[in-house]
């Protein structure tokens, strides 16, 4: 008897529809008590509740002699299907015209999808094979695919046709992208790498980007995997960007990622004797993250990761680490390979630090609530969000870079948070895949976090982590970078600031968020609040660059409108309320201690 799913997704450009028809063969509950589907509330990498199921249009279902079964809603994302005998097909049709990497997009120019927006889950079956076979939409002769779902006959091609997943996680850690695309391809370690860009691309600098990314590649593989040539946890690697006027994001998956980024991010050939831009920079440490990503939460995982329930909120109280310590290695991996020298490099911690201990919500969130409240803090951005919470990727960089201090100096230099990051790798992310099927797969702890560290700096690190992960504490991070060369500065109170976001709008400036005890607060500014002028002159710059120019303690007289009322106040001239703080090399000091293992 076959037990394996099919679905058959069919594009349909013009409506932004996909049409999916997905055949479940005889089961012996749709006999009994019929099935019960439900599409995904989230997708993993990205921690909200997304209603999924919300685009889709129109569900029905049908018998093998084509007549009509009774699906009954159970929940705003599941239904049940009436008993019948034999197989069940299911057809409905989902909107797509989100260009975020996390859901569906589709229009006359190509397509990218996540199964977890598309693909109905079958209850009681997420572990039989799933087939999906993807139909060119009518006309669009020219479009090719790009995805690492491996298809039905083993082959290697950018061809529509058919696929499998040997289960519904590995379908859904598998987006597709079609479309008119271009192809850049270089080998790391002898394995094959893809970069697969949509979006119009005239004159791109493809060597550069190609030797770029090639040598994040290369190191984050030896730095796993450090016997040569360097063992891939991959047969191929494939980086999907959807090149769009604005726009930024990237979702790491296990084989491959989907990054969303601006024209202007990407080297152009015009400019490949000039240094590489800022945004570029930006764009390499993306794919740099969503790269150690394929290690260090696609395989490394939280326990609690393991096994997905995507119905509902999980424990997400570890992303510290997965996100933290993906964070420090993103650009510590672009230093390692001189695409950042020392002094960018230092200026990526300085602005981490910064980011950091300059909004009260560091006095507020221990690193472990971030994590844990991210469905509704963290992704739920409000204007007090400064006020009341502390990033995880930020907070949690920082104590993987006072993890990796804690290692060097009580080891004398023996070893270093890589070494913690092999053993986990060697405990609990070299064989996931191999295990998952059988349910014997492992995710890590807290407590494996802490073990490793301790035994790698030969010391018990309880405390260390209780005060990181538990307390709002400062990190103990000037002293132990003091030791390894790096100075943190005393923090400098001699910048005004008006200590709010604020954009440009027609005639002024919208607050947007107002942080604790600064002048704007003092001030009685408050968010949607339009600032006008200082001093009755116009603000035809940013209201710091303004306030930059006046000395400290002055009084400015500010006017904006509140809900369209005029209103003033006076606002006194102050510096960030935490100051700002800066890093470098100490004396005698030519390269950061990290920049090797
Ligand atoms: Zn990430």
């Amino acid at each position: 008897m076959p037990t394996n799913l099919h679905y058959s997704v069919t594009p349909v450009p013009l409506r932004h529809i996909f049409q999916v028809r997905l055949h479940i063969p005889l089961n012996p509950a749709s006999e009994t008590t019929g099935l019960i589907l439900q599409l995904p509330n989230w997708i993993a990498g990205s921690y909200m509740i997304r209603d999924f199921a919300r685009h889709i249009v129109r569900i029905g279902a049908s018998d093998e002699h084509g007549e009509a079964v009774a699906l009954t809603p159970l929940s705003q994302y599941s239904w049940q299907s009436a008993p019948c005998a034999g197989a069940l097909t299911v057809v409905y049709e989902v909107f797509a015209h989100d260009t975020s990497v996390r859901t569906a997009f589709l229009d006359g120019d190509g397509g990218f999808f996540n199964a977890t927006s598309l693909c109905l889950q079958v209850q009681g079956l997420n572990m039989v094979a799933h087939h999906l076979t993807l139909n060119a939409p009518e006309g669009n002769t020219n479009w090719q695919v790009a995805t690492t779902l491996p298809r039905v006959d083993g082959c290697f091609s950018h061809d529509f046709g058919d696929f499998v997943a040997a289960n519904y996680d590995e379908l859904a850690d598998h987006p597709i992208r079609f479309g008119e695309l271009t192809w850049l391809s270089f080998h790391a370690h002898g394995v094959l790498h893809e970069v697969a860009l949509a979006g119009h691309l005239p004159y791109l600098d493809v060597p550069r980007l190609s030797a770029d990314v090639q040598r994040i590649c290369e190191a984050q593989l030896a730095l796993f995997e450090p016997d040569q040539p360097a063992r891939a946890p991959f047969k191929r690697y494939l980086f999907m960007v959807d090149v769009r006027a604005s726009g930024y994001g990237g979702l790491e998956h296990r084989d491959s990622t989907a990054l969303l980024c601006e024209r202007a991010d990407l080297p152009m050939l015009a400019q490949s004797e000039q240094p590489r831009s800022d945004a570029y920079i930006v764009f390499l440490g993306l794919c740099s993250h969503e790269y150690f990503h394929t290690w260090n939460v696609k395989r490394i995982k939280p326990a609690t990761f393991v096994y997905y329930d995507f119905s509902q909120v999980i424990d997400t109280s570890l992303l510290w680490f997965f996100e933290g310590v993906t964070s420090y290695y993103d650009d510590l991996i672009m230093y390692r390979t001189g695409l950042l020298d020392e002094t960018q490099y230092l200026k990526k911690l300085e602005n981490c630090y910064n980011a950091v201990v300059q909004h009260d919500g560091v006095n507020v969130q221990t690193a472990h609530e971030s994590g844990w409240y991210a469905w509704t803090k963290y992704y739920q951005v409000s204007p007090n969000t400064p006020n009341a919470v502390v990033s995880y990727y930020s907070k949690g960089a920082l104590i993987a870079l006072a993890m990796d201090l804690f290692i060097r100096e009580h080891s004398a230099g023996r070893f270093s948070l890589d070494d913690v990051m092999r053993d986990l790798w060697t405990w609990f992310g070299r064989d996931f895949y191999a295990l998952y099927p059988q349910g014997l797969a492992r995710g890590v702890t807290e407590a494996d976090i802490v073990a490793s560290v301790s035994h790698f700096a030969g010391t018990d690190s309880r405390d260390f982590f209780n005060q990181a992960l538990h307390s709002t504490d400062a990190l103990p991070l000037r002293e132990a970078l003091g030791k390894l060369g790096v100075t943190l500065s005393e923090p400098k109170n001699s910048v005004a600031q008006l200590g709010a976001t604020s954009k440009k709008v027609d005639g002024g400036w919208q607050i947007q968020r107002v942080l604790n005890n600064s002048a704007a607060q003092n001030a009685g500014l408050a968010p949607d609040d339009v600032l006008l002028t200082f001093d009755r002159i116009r603000l035809n710059a940013a209201p710091d660059d303004v306030l930059a120019r006046i000395n400290i303690g002055a009084q400015v007289t500010a006017h904006f409108l509140r809900d369209d009322v005029l209103h003033d106040t006076t606002l006194i001239n102050s510096p960030a309320p935490h100051g700002v703080y800066a890093l470098s090399l100490s004396e005698g000091h030519t390269q950061v201690f990290n920049k090797t293992a």
